[in-house]
């Protein structure tokens, strides 16, 4: 899952970029409101960490930007002031939650997760395909019972495999949900992560849950 986190202060983008990398998502950053409605627009991301007093464009801004142009990724506003009527205005621009600053990261993550659970993600944490299981709370995996180690780059492929289970997913999905701004698209990034990806959740004798779709992409089923 990819995050985009629009703040102006560096020391907070940058404890929110590592703390969520941690958490297995996928973050690139923003430091003004033109570039975060920029990068907004212009990739497919799972939820907006959008702080409202920012450089150039407000948060307010670009969330009404975002919303008029039919984008429903969800947001999260934050805000250093904590007043009712401002919470109010927040939400009236189109944003999915509000979070007043300073704010705990376990009170942020826990909004998270509950935003992206809604509304295609109604299972619980734990994601099966077959006997194939992926705790995205404890970020551990399970294949007929016994625990597979995955790096945090094949667990958060293979999350969004699962999410996605039964679809045939592209190339290019791949690349803007589970590769940030950075990534090389041209590169064989993916390719190899499959590969060994599949080596490991193989098990002994397993049947075979990642299959390639020549020409479209990758699909997980079994
Ligand atoms: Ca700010």
């Amino acid at each position: 899952m990819r995050i985009l986190v629009v703040e102006d202060e560096k020391s907070i983008s940058d404890f929110l970029k590592t703390s969520l990398e941690e958490e297995c998502f996928v973050v690139d950053v923003a430091s003004d409101g033109e570039e975060g409605s920029f990068l907004a627009r212009t990739n497919d991301y799972d939820l907006v960490i959008l702080d409202n007093v920012l450089p150039k464009k407000s948060g307010k801004e670009v969330c009404q930007d975002l919303r008029g142009r039919g984008r429903l990724t969800p947001i999260i506003m934050l805000s250093a002031k904590a007043e009712v009527s401002d919470k109010v205005d927040l939400l009236d621009t189109g944003a999915d939650d509000y979070l007043a600053k300073p704010f705990s990261f376990i009170e942020l993550k826990s909004r998270i997760k509950a935003l992206l659970r809604r509304p295609r993600n109604v299972e619980g944490s734990v994601l099966k395909v077959d006997d194939l299981e992926v705790d995205t709370r404890e970020h551990s995996v399970k294949r007929a019972g016994k625990e597979v180690y995955l790096t945090r780059k094949e667990l958060m492929l293979l999350e969004f495999l699962m999410r996605n289970k039964g679809a045939v997913v592209s190339r290019s999905a791949i690349m803007e949900h589970v590769w940030d701004i950075h990534a090389d698209p041209f590169s064989n990034t993916i390719e190899s992560h499959i590969f060994s990806l599949r080596k490991k959740i193989g098990g002994a004798g397993g049947k075979k849950l990642i299959h390639t779709i020549p020409g479209r992409g990758y699909k997980l089923s079994a």
